[in-house]
């Protein structure tokens, strides 16, 4: 279906983008559109006014800030995450977790800030990066504040991004010895996850987040709890997920049963933290 006519403006400041946000009411950032124009193809959204944020050079750097944190741009797609050498010396999952969303035609123009502000609970990246403990800066008109992951998802394409808002920048701490890892169960190759954990490892504590089984990723608090200060064998790690399935709720839809999916969190989870720990590929 062909879009209906939109109006689109092509800021070349991050302030200018900004204006344009909060002084026309129904304007939407516009980063990669790998969701964005989907969406207004099928009618399910229709902005007044695009305003692209390809030529916001800010947006695009990946870099280390003054305390050593990996900083990466909104506007970074998954191609450029997979390339960066920032990305490998920091937080190599980053790049992995990237190599893995659909296909490259999507991984070519998808960003990072798109994938987040988009909120969707299938996606790869915010359970990760809530795992991670990423920060998430936000600018409007009022200035700049700073968001955790974990406060930034709300909802099914719901997030700390007000209207007139833009996420400028993801901070990500360098892992400084910690392991991660990413597990899930995928509808193909390469395809949207049904259910999917990320884990951190450092020194004996462990995050563990759990994705698709909510409107938001989900900490596994009580396997958390458990795995403080354990060994990490794969036995302590599979017991201190049982159960975890118990504590979720999740839908059920044509790819699995909330039984299903319950299941897989759990599989899910044991597996991102073997890798986390070092013990599994
Ligand atoms: C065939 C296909 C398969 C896919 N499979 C997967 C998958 O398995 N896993 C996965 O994770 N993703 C998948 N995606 C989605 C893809 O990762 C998208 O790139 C992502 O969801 C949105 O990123 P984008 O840069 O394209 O953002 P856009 O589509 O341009 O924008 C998405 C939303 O975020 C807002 N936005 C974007 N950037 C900002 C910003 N800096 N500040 C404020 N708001 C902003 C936009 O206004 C819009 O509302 C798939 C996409 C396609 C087309």
């Amino acid at each position: 279906m062909l879009l209906r006519e939109v109006e689109y403006a092509r800021p070349s400041s991050v302030d200018e983008a900004i204006a344009l946000l909060s002084t026309h009411e129904g304007a939407r950032a516009l980063a990669g559109g790998q969701t964005l124009v989907n969406v207004m193809k099928a009618r399910a959204a229709a902005p007044e006014v695009l305003v692209d944020l390809r030529d916001l050079d800010d947006l695009r750097a990946i870099g280390f800030s003054a305390d050593g944190m990996l900083e990466i741009g909104a506007m970074v797609t998954y191609a450029e995450l997979m390339a960066s050498s920032e990305v490998e010396v920091a937080r190599p999952i980053v790049a992995e977790v990237a190599s893995t969303i659909a296909d490259v035609q999507v991984r070519n123009r998808g960003t990072i800030g798109g994938n987040v502000c988009v909120s969707d609970p299938t996606n790869h990246l915010p359970p990760l990066l809530v795992a991670l403990d990423a920060t998430f800066t936000i600018r409007g008109a009022g200035g700049e504040r700073t968001v955790s992951a974990e406060d930034f998802f709300l909802g099914v394409y719901m997030t700390a991004v007000a209207e007139g808002e833009l996420l400028t920048k993801i901070s990500i701490p360098a892992s400084s010895g910690a392991g991660d890892g990413f597990a899930g169960v995928t509808v193909g190759a390469h395809g949207t996850y049904v259910a999917n954990a990320a884990a951190t490892v450092s020194g004996g504590d462990a995050r563990v987040v759990v994705g698709c089984v909510a409107a938001f990723p989900v900490r596994a608090a009580e396997m958390e709890e458990r795995l403080a200060g354990s060994d990490f064998s794969e036995e302590a790690v599979r017991s201190a997920a049982q159960g975890l399935g118990t504590t979720l709720d999740p839908p059920s839809d044509v790819h699995g049963s909330s039984d299903y999916r319950r299941h897989l969190a759990e599989v899910s989870a044991v597996r991102a933290v073997l890798q986390a720990a070092g013990r599994r590929k």
